[in-house]
């Protein structure tokens, strides 16, 4: 007998785009969001702009990136 799993709710997995107070050296824009990314080095936590995507910033994050994120949650 098949084992039938809810469907998820969201299409795709979405990571918080945190808000960061500041404008961007680039075009000015205040819309500056901090966010992790998953690069060829392990995980950083960026802030970019979301107007002209200049990065402001790049710092390492957690190893686990997201997967930790969320299980600071439960
Ligand atoms: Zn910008």
């Amino acid at each position: 007998m098949p084992i039938h799993f809810p469907r998820p709710t969201q299409a795709t997995l979405v990571v918080e785009r945190e808000p960061v107070a500041g404008t961007c050296p680039e075009c000015s824009s205040a819309a500056l969001r901090r966010y992790p990314v998953l690069a060829e080095d392990g995980w950083f936590e960026v802030v970019k702009c979301a107007n002209c995507l200049y990065s402001v910033s790049r710092e390492p994050g957690p190893k686990l990136g997201v997967i930790e994120l969320l299980s600071d949650q439960l």
